[in-house]
């Protein structure tokens, strides 16, 4: 028996995570062995440039030395002790100094995060309705897996069997840089909606990158009507740079979330805010949120190291380079090749759409060709040695380990499978 098959008798689709199945590319889970810097390699010993990088914790490659040492120093003293440690205020301090929230609360993942700020939003303003954006991901809390209801109903409709009708009710689903409808919701609406929440930059549907415009009409519509407004900085925080994407356009969010390069590579989330929100979290306030492994001293040292290594060096402006000069060489050398493309970036965040003069900014702008052409690259990248995202909707994540020799080679191979696709 094969370790695919091994694993499908085990796990359901023999993986610990959907998307890891490789469905949507006809493929099958890859088993890796190890990882070094841009590299993957296979229980087989075949090695992949990875370009999905853990979908984005890993800003510094994998295995960074010094965050291995970092994690392996903590393990030494202990895995988990149940009290408050050191690792926990220094990464506090850490998230504070640089995105301007007042305290911060850690937990074990982005998903923990969001369904934690969600609760602490509602408790905040005694009010049940949330509202987030079709095309964005926040994890897989019951009441975010949810999409817009058809006809004239913005109220949500699950996106999962096993989601109570009565918690998708409580959702309302708009679409992006829709201003009218968010006007609108909010005129009708304003007095019981708890929070809206946006990805900082939506990149869990491909990257569909906003108006500064719309963020800010957000923000005023939640002050405006008093509901709390929750920045999902899981992808964009400490990637896009050091404040991430309320840094980047300028917003105040109420409560930010957090997870992914926070933890260097280890399970972390976390939430922060204004004291005068976060002051509502037991043991302050009556809004419970527990965890018998947050703050783990093994994830905060991981942490620690990496915003310790994206602070010491100038890491944001070595990403950019590697990224304009991927994004270059791709671009000119499909062009060259005659496959179609545009390609949608944000700093190390880049997305592959197969298709000419692109720029979708909701899903329905997403052109179907591409994807079926993604569906087709990505087998042949991989027969190559090279993990694309496991679907035309997941976005790439470059680190500071891809070379541009490493990106070359990318380059060169993508670019050769012009014949495969329509
Ligand atoms: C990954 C992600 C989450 C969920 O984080 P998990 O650690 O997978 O639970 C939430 N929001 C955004 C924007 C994400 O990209």
């Amino acid at each position: 028996m094969n370790i695919v098959e091994r694993a499908k008798k085990v796990m359901p689709g023999g993986v610990s995570s959907p998307v890891r199945a490789l469905t949507a590319v006809n493929g099958e889970p890859l088993f890796t062995s190890h990882a070094t810097g841009p590299f993957l390699i296979d229980i087989s010993g075949k090695r992949y440039i990875d370009l999905c990088m853990s979908f984005g914790p890993l800003i510094l490659g994998h295995a960074h030395p010094d965050i291995v040492k970092a994690i392996q120093s903590a393990a030494a003293r202990g895995t988990s002790y149940g009290t408050s440690t050191e690792f926990e205020v220094d990464l506090a301090e850490k998230i504070v100094k640089n995105t301007g929230v007042d305290w911060v609360r850690f937990v074990n993942s982005g998903t923990e995060a969001l369904m934690s700020a969600i609760r602490l939003a509602r408790g905040i303003t005694h009010r049940d309705i949330i509202i987030k954006f079709e095309g964005c991901y926040h994890g897989h809390a019951d009441s975010l897996l949810v999409k817009a209801g058809s006809g004239l109903s913005t109220f949500g409709i699950s996106s999962s069997n096993g989601v109570p009708e009565g918690v998708s009710r409580d959702t309302i689903v708009l679409q992006l840089g829709d201003y009218d409808q968010l006007i609108r919701t909010f005129e009708q609406y304003g007095d019981k909606i708890a929070a809206v929440l946006i990805e900082g930059i939506p990149a869990n549907n491909g990257l569909l990158i906003q108006d500064s415009k719309f963020m800010h009409e957000i923000q005023n519509n939640c002050n405006k009507y008093g509901a709390i407004f929750i920045l999902d900085e899981v992808i964009t925080g400490f990637r896009i740079g050091m404040g991430g994407a309320a840094e980047f356009y300028n917003l105040q969010p109420d409560i930010i979330t957090y997870g992914k390069v926070i933890g260097g590579g280890l399970p972390v989330g976390a939430y922060g805010g204004k004291s005068e929100y976060m002051q509502y979290i037991a043991p302050l306030g009556n809004v419970y949120q527990a965890g018998t492994l947050s703050g783990n001293p093994l994830a905060m040292a991981a942490g620690n190291k990496m915003l310790d290594i994206i602070h010491d060096n100038d890491i944001y402006g070595k990403l950019e380079y590697l990224a304009k000069y991927f994004e270059n060489g791709l671009t000119s050398e499909f062009n060259d090749n005659n496959i179609p493309l545009s390609y949608i970036r944000i700093g190390s965040i880049g997305w592959i759409v197969l298709e000419n003069n692109q720029l979708p900014q909701t899903p329905k702008d997403i052109p179907k060709i591409a994807v079926d052409r993604f569906n087709t690259f990505h087998p042949l990248a991989l027969q190559h040695g090279i993990y694309l995202p496991p679907s035309a909707y997941e976005v790439m994540f470059l680190s500071t380990a891809h070379t541009p020799e490493i990106l070359d080679k990318v380059i060169t191979t993508l670019a050769s499978f012009g014949d495969y696709i329509e």
